[in-house]
C-alpha cells in the first residue's frame, strides 16, 4: 500500500455505496469502520460487546479502539486502501496522518459528499443491506429496490435493516456527525488532495463524479 483515501459524509450520503463501487474499479481495499464494528459485535469478540450499546445509540466508539482496529489492518497491505467512515474525529485523523508518515506512506484523495441534511434521513430509513457481510451490497426501498423484495440482486441472501437506520438513531447519529464534523472539515480542506462533492443526485450521478475524481488523480 501506497496512499490511503479517504470518504466523508453524514450518515445516508452514500459514502458507502461510492466506496464500494471505486474500490472495485481502482482495485483498492476498501475499508469501512462501520462494517468492522458490526462484525465485532456479531460476532460477540471482546471489542464487540464493548461498543455495542454505543453504536446502537448512535454514538461514535472511542478514538483509540477505531484507531487500532485500522492500524491492524493496515499492517501488510499490498493495495491502497479506501476508507469509508474514517476518520470521523479530528483525533483520528491525525492519528492516521501520524500512522501513514511514519511508514512513508501517503494520504491520497480526501472526498467529502455533501448532502442537504433534509434528504439524508429518508436515505437511511429505507437503506436496507445485504446479511452476507462479504457481499454488504447497499440498497433503498425507492431509489435502488432490489429486483426482488427482500433479497441481494447480487448473491441472494436476505436483505437486513440495520439497528441503528431508524428515525430515532439516526437524529443521534447526526448529531454527533454535526458536533464532530466541522473541524474534520477543517482539518483537510486545505489539502491539495480535498475535493467536495454534491451527493444529492442519484448513485449513478454521483458515481460519474467521483469517478473522474479518481481517473484524473491515477
Ligand atoms: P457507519 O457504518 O459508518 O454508519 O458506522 C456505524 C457506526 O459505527 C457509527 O454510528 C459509530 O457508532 C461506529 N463507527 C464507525 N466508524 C467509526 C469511527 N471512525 N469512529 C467512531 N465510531 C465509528
Amino acid at each position: 500500500m501506497k496512499r490511503a483515501h479517504v470518504f466523508l459524509g453524514p450518515p445516508g450520503s452514500g459514502k458507502g455505496t461510492q466506496a464500494k463501487l471505486l474500490a472495485e474499479r481502482f482495485a483498492l481495499t476498501h475499508m469501512s469502520t462501520g462494517d468492522i464494528l458490526r462484525d465485532a459485535v456479531s460476532k460477540e469478540t471482546e471489542i464487540g460487546l464493548r461498543v455495542k450499546a454505543v453504536m446502537a445509540a448512535g454514538n461514535l466508539v472511542d478514538d483509540d479502539t477505531v484507531n487500532g482496529l485500522v492500524f491492524a489492518r493496515l499492517q501488510g497491505k499490498t493495495t491502497d486502501v479506501l476508507f469509508d467512515g474514517y476518520p470521523r474525529t479530528l483525533q483520528q485523523a491525525e492519528a492516521l496522518a501520524e500512522f501513514l508518515s511514519s511508514r512513508g506512506l501517503e494520504l491520497g484523495l480526501v472526498v467529502d459528499i455533501e448532502v442537504p441534511e433534509a434528504a439524508l434521513e429518508s436515505r437511511v430509513v429505507k437503506r436496507r443491506v445485504c446479511s452476507e457481510s462479504s457481499c454488504g451490497a447497499i440498497y433503498h426501498l425507492d431509489r435502488k429496490p432490489p429486483k426482488t423484495t427482500g433479497l441481494c440482486d447480487l448473491c441472494g441472501s436476505p436483505l437486513k435493516h440495520r439497528s441503528d437506520d431508524t428515525a430515532e438513531a439516526f437524529r443521534s447519529r447526526m448529531e454527533t456527525f454535526n458536533a464532530t464534523f466541522k473541524p474534520l472539515q477543517a482539518y483537510y480542506e486545505g489539502s491539495p488532495n480535498y475535493r467536495l462533492v454534491d451527493g444529492s443526485g442519484t448513485p449513478d450521478e454521483v458515481y460519474e463524479v467521483v469517478v473522474k475524481i479518481f481517473e484524473e488523480r491515477a
